[in-house]
């Protein structure tokens, strides 16, 4: 049995992780200081004795020991939470993975970072591989969360340099699934949301960007394979699904699976959207055992629409 620390472990991904970390027989420690999060997320989990929840703000030192792994998930991860206090989200991203690395060198424990597409900002190369270094706007309304995830990606990579500390780095592609939480202003759950009320499908700008959605048991799956990998090999390690649709196409495949008289409608786009997004798997593919996405996107979406059924 290992000891694993889960940051952000009430989340939407977190929360996913901590269940499938729980039924493999470890103890998860998981911490949490509910900004983005939800108890409802682990409610299930707070009877087991191999899990515990810390409300804890990882801005600030954390202390514990005998520990062999660390998730560091935590951090606001939609743009509307993420922007809400650019401030609040860059110290996460910095002062959160320093104080877990501090952790992580002073149990010997593994820690892997939970990075994003983000990193390639708008890319101008496409599909995205991990070489590429990506075109980000350092001063703009994205930036506390990009250029957080970089610097976070940095630390990662100087702290196993400096220290010998033992990381793990992966770019996460957008991801959906069964504890999202509704109001967190994402496309997915917006649109489900929008299509089950019966209300119009806010398309923001013309709909023609891209993006590439994994389901969440796909991406859980990727995210164990990488911590088990080969010790030398550090990331970062794109995970994501790479179908790509346009923000329109996703927009009518739900008003396809949905019974509704919901009508799509325009609305400005965002500042810094990035146009297009798709990973290029083939290191995953090649460094985890071959892994690659299983659910394709009208799969996917079935358990999540039924999951908003019951959470609305
Ligand atoms: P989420 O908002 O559901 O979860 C984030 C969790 O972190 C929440 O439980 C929140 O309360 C917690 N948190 C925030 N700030 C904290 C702090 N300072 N101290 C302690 N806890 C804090 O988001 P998610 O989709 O589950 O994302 C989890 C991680 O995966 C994030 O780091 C995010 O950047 C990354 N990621 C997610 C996606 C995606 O599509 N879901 C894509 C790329 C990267
Ligand atoms: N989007 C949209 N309508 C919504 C929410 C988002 O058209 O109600 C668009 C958004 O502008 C972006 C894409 O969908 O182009 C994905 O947005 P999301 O916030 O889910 O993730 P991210 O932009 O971080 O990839």
């Amino acid at each position: 049995m290992k000891r694993i620390l889960v940051t952000g472990g009430a989340g939407f991904l977190g929360s996913n992780l901590c269940k499938r970390l729980i039924k493999e027989g470890n103890h998860v420690i998981c911490v949490d200081n509910l900004y983005t999060g939800r108890m409802v997320n682990v409610e299930e989990l707070m009877d087991n004795p191999e899990f515990e929840f810390i409300n804890h703000n990882i801005i600030e030192p954390l202390d514990i020991d005998n520990l062999d792994e660390i998730y560091n998930l935590a951090c606001p991860a939609s743009p509307p939470h993420y922007q809400k206090s650019p401030t609040y989200t860059t110290k996460t991203c910095v002062l959160g993975i320093l104080n877990m690395l501090e952790l992580a060198t002073k149990n010997n424990a593994k820690i892997m970072q939970f990075s994003t597409s983000e990193v390639y900002g708008d890319p101008f190369v496409h599909p995205q591989v991990e070489t590429y270094r990506g075109n980000v706007n350092p001063i703009g309304i994205r930036s506390c969360y990009d250029e957080g995830k970089r610097v976070a990606e940095t630390l990662c990579f100087d702290y196993n340099r400096e220290f010998g500390t033992r990381i793990k780095v992966i770019r996460i592609f957008n991801t959906y699934g069964p504890m999202m939480d509704p109001k967190d202003g994402r496309v997915v759950s917006n649109f489900i949301i929008q299509a089950l009320k019966g209300e119009d499908i806010t398309i923001y700008g013309d709909g023609s960007q891209t993006r590439s959605f994994c389901y969440v048991d796909d991406l859980i799956e990727g995210i164990v394979r990488m911590m088990a990998s080969r010790e030398d090999f550090l990331g970062p390690v794109n995970l994501g699904n790479p179908g790509e649709f346009t923000i329109r196409e996703l927009a009518e495949i739900v008003l396809e699976m949905v019974d509704t008289k919901s009508k799509l409608v325009c609305m400005d786009l965002p500042k810094d959207d990035p146009t297009q997004r798709k990973p290029d798997i083939t290191v995953a593919g090649r460094e985890l055992n071959g892994w690659a996405p299983k659910i394709s996107l009208r799969e996917g979406l079935v358990p999540t629409i039924e999951y908003f059924k019951k959470t609305i």
